[in-house]
């Protein structure tokens, strides 16, 4: 008898211990959200031709390549999964070169430095499907993820063409999804992040504004815009998708941001980036 009493305590007090293990995994909810910047790495030696600029038109010809996680009182939301995966590091520190791109850092151990695994993730956006974006998207596969319809017809087409690798994404064909059919989508339903839809670059691309209670509202514009010169000249990258639907969403998002004095986070700009700070540290 006692010894089936000690049993059974033991076996209790060993199942407190793994689940609070498990719980400390994610940190405590915070009571307003908060962004996490995620680098990885740069792409270098880009043609301005390609973005209808001359070289002595932009300050800054590189790109840097970068990943938010949103971290809300509600949940969580990892928006693009950086240029390339984990997976192709060495572990030695070193860099990892593909064609243009250079990553410098794995995405997850700056994703575990704030708290969290991608299985703490509870949903996952794309700002669309080039493959400068969607690197780690597998990881996060168990997210429910956010797309729009036509960026997902795009993706799961017999042979989609473009700067486009489906084996970096291929998991989320069947991870739980919510579909959006060219609309915005307010995630945790309070209306501090929501997903915009801005197509045109791509048949799906979006961003996502969040309302942050101390530094006001950011817009993550993804694509939207490579370069903060397409903002001042209006130009348009010469590879858009539907170049009169890219003019649309910017004119929406400009109104958005001065409706909302809110300002842009030019996803791949190096000087936006250079000014936040990194995970663990957040921006909130
Ligand atoms: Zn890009």
């Amino acid at each position: 008898m006692a010894l089936r009493h000690w049993l059974a305590s033991a076996l209790v007090a060993a199942a407190c211990a793994a689940s609070s293990a498990g719980a400390q995994r994610s940190p405590p909810a915070p009571a307003t959200p908060r962004i996490y910047v995620l680098e990885n790495g740069t792409i270098n030696g880009l043609d301005p031709a390609l973005f209808n600029f001359r070289r002595e038109e932009l300050e800054q010809v590189d790109f840097v390549n970068m990943a938010y996680l949103i971290v809300h009182p509600r949940g969580t939301l990892m928006f693009d999964a950086g240029a390339v995966p984990d997976s192709h590091f060495k572990g030695d520190g070193s860099p990892v070169v593909e064609g243009v791109v250079t990553a410098t850092k794995p995405l997850l151990p700056q994703l575990a430095a704030a708290g969290y695994e991608p299985a703490d993730v509870t949903y996952f956006a794309l700002s669309h499907f080039h493959s400068d974006h969607t690197g780690n998207a597998n990881e996060f596969a168990n997210a429910t993820w956010i797309v729009q319809k036509a960026e997902r017809d795009y993706m799961f087409a017999d042979s989609p063409e473009g700067i486009i690798q489906p084996a970096t994404y291929a998991a989320l064909r069947n991870a739980d999804t919510k579909v959006l059919n060219n609309e915005d989508f307010d995630v945790f339903g309070d209306g501090s992040v929501v997903v915009m839809a801005t197509p045109g670059h791509t048949p799906g691309h979006q961003v996502v504004a969040v309302k942050l209670a101390n530094r006001g509202t950011v817009v993550l514009a993804g694509d939207l815009y490579h370069y903060p010169e397409e903002r001042t000249t209006g130009r348009l990258p010469t590879f858009e998708l539907d170049p009169e639907q890219s003019k649309v969403s910017r004119a929406r998002i400009e109104k958005f941001v001065e409706d909302n004095d809110a300002e842009i986070w030019i996803e791949h700009d190096i000087a936006t980036h250079a000014a936040l700070p990194k995970s663990p540290r957040y921006v909130d």
